[in-house]
């Protein structure tokens, strides 16, 4: 499941009404660049031959949802007492356990550390319902309350106070806590995909970044790093500085 929220006013501003106007948008985002590709992407090479689905992946406003800076810093949702030994604290740390085995099967792709400020995080992975989008269909006069979701991903941007500002961008997960050990390894892997910018989904249900789910989850596959590592090849506005003539504009109008 994949949502998107743009928190950073200034970037929505930006955006809205220049949305006809792609020039100028152009010039008051940072300029399109490619990062250079992280060492164990480098590494990665498809020797089976077995392609990608890197034509479903989706651009955001920035482009790409490409992380620059590694490690990747993830905070995750843990239990405050350890010691508490009610069935509801055991179900904490089982989710805990499957949403860590989620990022160390990520790990082997790209750098990720665990931060205990969520405030410091990349990437907060949160033991939460994902909130239900309900919708009105103007057809029927009915609101459609969708079945509850088990997990979702969603990005926000925001500027970085350098001089100039770099635009970043950060991931929220939420991953059930009524789900079965399993399903939260799974959900973990599915939704991490995204955090870490794979934004679309495989038609192929061997892919980790399969569309729907599956009885037998699959891991990570070839076909997930091919398009992984073709996600990070690609020019984005992430991690780049805001152009200087912008930069002052701001400071003047205010
Ligand atoms: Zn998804």
């Amino acid at each position: 499941m994949v949502g998107v929220v743009l928190i950073v006013w200034v970037l929505v501003s930006l955006i809205q009404p220049l949305s006809a106007l792609d020039n100028d948008l152009e010039k008051s985002l940072p300029t399109l660049q490619q990062h250079p590709l992280p060492p164990t992407l480098v590494q990665w090479q498809d020797s089976e031959g077995v392609g990608d689905y890197f034509e479903k992946i989706t651009l955001s406003p920035a482009g790409y949802l490409i992380w620059s800076k590694f490690p990747i810093k993830v905070y995750l949702d843990r239990p405050t007492n350890l010691n508490d030994p009610s069935a509801s604290n055991r179900r904490f740390q089982q989710w805990v356990e499957a949403v860590t085995q989620a990022i160390g099967e990520w790990q082997v792709y790209l750098p990720i550390v665990e931060v205990k400020d969520p405030k410091l995080a990349d990437i907060v992975i949160e033991r939460s319902d994902p909130p239900l989008d309900t919708s009105f269909d103007p057809e029927t006069g009915q609101l459609n309350i969708p079945r509850a979701r088990a997990a979702q991903t969603r990005y926000d941007f925001y500027f970085t106070e350098d001089k100039p500002p770099l635009l970043l961008h950060r991931m929220t997960i939420k991953i059930s806590p009524r789900l079965s050990q399993s399903s939260i390894l799974s959900a973990t892997r599915h939704e991490l995909g995204h955090g870490l910018g794979i934004w679309g989904h495989s038609d192929q249900e061997t892919d980790a970044l399969y569309f729907s789910q599956v009885r037998n989850p699959p891991g990570i596959s070839v076909r997930d790093i091919n398009t992984l590592k073709k996600i990070y090849e690609q020019p984005t506005r992430l991690g780049w500085p805001l152009p200087e003539a912008i930069v002052s504009g701001e400071l003047s109008r205010r």
